[in-house]
This record gives C-alpha cells, sequence and structure tokens, in this order.
C-alpha cells in the first residue's frame, strides 16, 4: 500500500537525518507550511500520505526525492550523507530513545508549552485542558488529610510490593460492591495512580508487533504505552451519533490474529460517556469469541450523573480474564497524592504467566507511594463526598448543565452532553471555519483568547474536527472561556 511504503521511507530518511517529528514540524512553521503534528503521525503510521506540497517540503527537508518518499521510483538520490562528525572536537549529542519516535501525548503537548511561554511572560492563561480538580477549587474531603497526617510516620518504610494490606482489602471489597468476580487480596496492585500501572500492564504484556485495541477518541496515555511496549494501538471508533459508543462492527473489523486485548474507557475521558449494560454485553461478547484480554478503565466510576449507574465491564465477564483500573484521582480530588490500583478478575488461569510478568515488574518498582496507600480505606469507606457536586446544585452537574447548552449555542459547535466524568467534547463544523489542523485551531485560540483547551488530535482523533474542553472550573470562569470562544469563531477561518 502505498501510504506503508511512505511510511517506511519517511521513518527511513528521518532517521538518516537524525530529525524527529518535531523537528519536521519547527521546519515546516520556520517555511510558513501548514503542517500538524497529527498529521505527521498519520504519515508516520502508515494511515495516510501528504498532498504534492507538503511531500516535497518534506522531501526538501530531508535530501530525498519526492518519488522516492512516494514509492514511485527506487533511486533514492539522497545526499543524506550525513557529516560524519568524527574527531575529539565533536560534541558527543544524546538523542532521546527511538522508541519514544511514534509515542503521541498531547494533552502536556506544544500547544500547553506555548500557553507556559505566555504564562511566562506575564499572561493570564484560562485552562480548560487538564482534569486536576485541586486548582479549581475542589478540596481533598478534610477526613482524608487527617487521617494521613496520622499515619504519616507510620508510613516511612517501603510496603508490601502490591500495597497495604488495609488498602487492598478495601479495594478489594469495592471490587465486590461492584460484582467483579473472582478476586482476592493477591489480584490487587496499588500503583502511583492508574497512570503507572496502565504503562506496567502494558510492558508485561506485550511483545512487538501484538495489537491492542484502543478506542478513538482515547485518553492519550493507552496507546502511548501500547507503542512504548513494542505494541500496536488499533484504534477503533466510538460513534458520536450514538452517544459516543464504541461501535462494534468496527471493533471486529479491527481484530486480527495479532489482538491480544481490548481497552475500554468507562466512564470516557474525553467525551463523558457512559456505556450502558448492552453495550457492555455486547464489547464481552466480541471479547469472548476472539478470546482478548479486557482492560477497563474506570476512574471516573463515581462521578456518574443523571442517576445512572456504572457498571464494571468485568462482572459481565468471569470467563475471562479482566483487569479494572481505578483510583482516587478524580472521585476524591486527590490527583496530586498519586494512588490508583488494578484488579485483576475472572478466569486467571488464561493468564498465569502474564500475571507473573505483572508481579516482576511489580516488584521492579518497589512498591507505590505509601502514604496515599494509607488513606485508601478511608476515601472509599463511609460518606462519600463527591456525591454533592454531581446532583442537581452541585458544581460538576450545574457546570455541566451550563457548558453543554452553552457551547450547543454557539454557531458551527455541537456537543453529545456527557453523563459522566468532568469533560465534553464538542464537534466543529470544520467546513463553516475552513479548519483542517485541529492544533492549528487550539493555538490560535490560545494566542488570540488566552484559552487552552486540547485539540482532537491529542486523543488520537483522526479528523481535525473536535477539543476538548474541560469543565472544572467555576462558573463564573467557563462562562468567560465560553463568551470568548463565541467571539473567536464569530471571526476564525483557517
Ligand atoms: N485514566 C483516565 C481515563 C484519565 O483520564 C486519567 C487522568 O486524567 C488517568 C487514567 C490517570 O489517572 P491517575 O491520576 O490515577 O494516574
Amino acid at each position: 500500500m502505498a501510504e506503508t511504503v511512505f511510511a517506511e521511507r519517511f521513518l527511513e530518511a528521518m532517521k538518516k537525518n537524525g530529525m524527529k517529528q518535531v523537528d519536521l514540524l519547527k521546519a515546516a512553521e520556520s517555511a510558513g507550511i501548514k503542517l500538524g503534528k497529527s498529521q505527521i503521525s498519520q504519515y508516520v503510521n502508515g494511515k495516510a500520505v501528504p498532498r504534492e506540497n507538503i511531500a516535497q517540503f518534506l522531501a526538501k527537508t530531508l535530501q530525498v526525492e519526492k518519488d522516492w518518499l512516494y514509492g514511485k521510483n527506487e533511486k533514492k538520490d539522497v545526499k543524506i550523507e550525513i557529516e560524519e562528525k568524527k574527531g575529539n572536537s565533536a560534541m558527543r549529542e544524546f538523542k532521546k530513545s527511538t522508541k519514544l519516535d511514534n509515542v503521541l501525548y498531547d494533552v502536556r503537548g506544544p500547544v500547553v508549552d506555548e500557553a507556559a511561554r505566555m504564562e511566562e511572560n506575564g499572561t493570564h492563561v484560562l485552562k480548560l485542558n487538564i482534569g486536576n480538580p485541586a486548582p479549581f477549587g475542589f478540596r481533598t474531603p478534610d477526613e482524608v488529610v487527617y487521617d494521613m497526617q496520622r499515619q504519616i510516620t507510620e508510613c516511612e518504610g517501603y510496603s508490601a510490593s502490591k500495597g497495604l494490606f488495609s488498602a487492598r482489602k478495601a479495594i478489594m471489597q469495592y471490587a465486590q460492591l461492584k460484582k467483579i468476580p473472582n478476586v482476592s487480596i493477591d489480584d490487587i496492585y496499588t500503583g502511583n495512580g492508574v497512570s503507572e500501572l496502565i504503562n506496567l500492564s502494558m510492558s508485561a504484556l506485550l511483545d512487538n508487533g501484538d495489537e491492542v485495541l484502543v478506542p478513538s477518541p482515547d485518553y492519550p496515555l493507552w496507546t502511548a504505552c501500547v507503542t512504548l511496549a513494542g505494541g500496536k494501538a488499533v484504534h477503533y471508533i466510538c460513534d458520536e451519533q450514538s452517544e459516543w459508543y464504541p461501535d462494534m462492527n468496527d471493533i471486529r473489523k479491527k481484530i486480527t490474529d495479532k489482538t491480544k486485548a481490548i481497552v475500554i474507557i468507562n466512564p470516557n475521558n474525553p467525551t463523558g460517556a457512559l456505556y450502558p449494560r448492552e453495550i457492555l454485553q455486547q464489547i464481552v461478547e466480541i471479547a469472548r469469541e476472539h478470546q482478548l484480554i479486557i482492560f477497563s478503565d474506570e476512574i471516573y466510576d463515581r462521578l456518574v450523573m443523571d442517576g445512572e449507574e456504572h457498571i464494571s465491564i468485568a462482572s459481565l465477564a468471569p470467563d475471562l480474564f479482566c483487569v479494572t483500573f481505578s483510583g482516587l484521582s478524580k472521585s476524591h480530588m486527590i490527583a496530586g497524592f498519586r494512588i490508583g490500583w488494578m484488579v485483576l478478575s475472572g478466569n486467571k488461569n488464561m493468564a498465569r504467566d502474564y500475571m507473573e510478568g505483572i508481579n516482576m515488574l511489580s516488584n521492579m518498582r518497589i512498591c507505590s507511594n505509601v502514604p496515599a496507600q494509607s488513606i485508601v480505606q478511608t476515601a472509599l469507606g463511609g460518606y462519600q463526598s463527591v456525591q454533592e457536586y454531581i446532583v442537581p446544585g452541585g458544581r460538576v452537574y450545574e457546570q455541566r448543565e451550563y457548558i453543554y447548552k452553552a457551547l450547543n449555542d454557539i454557531p458551527g459547535i455541537t456537543a453529545v452532553k456527557p453523563k459522566a466524568a468532568f469533560y465534553i467534547f464538542p464537534k466543529i463544523d470544520v467546513k463553516k471555519f475552513n479548519i483542517v489542523d485541529d492544533e492549528k485551531f487550539a493555538l490560535d485560540l490560545l494566542r488570540d483568547k488566552k484559552i487552552l483547551v486540547v485539540h482532537g488530535g491529542g486523543f488520537n482523533w483522526e479528523k481535525p474536527d473536535h477539543f476538548r474542553v474541560v469543565y472544572l472550573p467555576r462558573m463564573e470562569v467557563l462562562q468567560e472561556a465560553v463568551g470568548k470562544l463565541g467571539d473567536f469563531l464569530s471571526y476564525y477561518r483557517q
């Protein structure tokens, strides 16, 4: 396929020139060429080939022939006789690992770097980009803080690698409430946030070329960790027309003999979707048919609105091997304490060797942050202060009501109403605004209106027609932000 040939040659030429994607982006910017990060990653991943003018620019920058990049001739004619700098005077240069070449993590990417530069120069930036509750006035419940204080002197040493007994027992009981089957205390691993465990679980599983089904849009750490572990993240579509639920036909189409697992994010970041039982059952059926592991990221499971119930997919799949992830960063507003966990459940006979790999990696990192483990029992039991936020009159609920309506009132913007978490993923009418590059859209919005959002490409969404808004800021701030966005879109054209 033309895309595959292009990707191979493009990567080869980048390597010979010692250039990374970011260098090409910078070169394009200085040359006044419109080229976004998501476009480059599509070329690298063999999902698209560039138009003539872009290919010409890339060929020139990489000192190869355009036709060779397209695979039209075999002659490289590369003037890539890169100067071999030898001798004592040359400085040795350290480059980042090539393992990171295809890893994207734009939630904290170039647009955020620009925002940081603006802030350093004294500009106030309205941040709607990151799901970090504390800076928006969502405080840790007092009891959690008191209990950590009381136990801090007992947390000076390492804990068992998987975590303190009290923490794991509380997580196990929580798993029982969620009807997750066949979970013993040994099946629970605490981590420095869910993030560490996503990384660990992918590293322990994947060999080069193994495929994992990951949603698009996704929380990009999943794709990044699959890629870093040598695997291939194969994205299945979540369908905006159907409340952002996973598209079963698309999932089926993308399964190959290399597919080992499917990831679901429920409730979802960035869409705010909550999957009903029927959808989960359909995913289980597919996983059952193809003997896939189910990884379910449920970190927002207690931030569900409108009286809906969150169902753990593992509760529907006792015969499959499931790994369920959760933590206290969101529901208890203590993202900075860094505490999350994963629960292995269901048919463990399928995964004995994999579990050994998980244990090895868990032991290698010694243990997770012990003071944070010490408050898991307090946080999970008893009164759940988060409840107040997600009912009418509560901050998360009212802010969701506002942002949903206000965004839909802007001509050219439509958004599905989120049912959970604190994100909304609006669609932009790209024809109306002539938008071809969503990262540029986010950058222009930042420069013009000092508002920071993450473009859809940052969530492995291929079309340039979405962006994510975090609606954690207080109502007045959201009102100001939406006002400015509306004004921006009244004149913006790309
Ligand atoms: N999973 C999802 C879906 C998230 O949105 C986030 C953070 O935004 C994480 C995992 C990371 O959570 P933690 O703070 O536990 O590392």
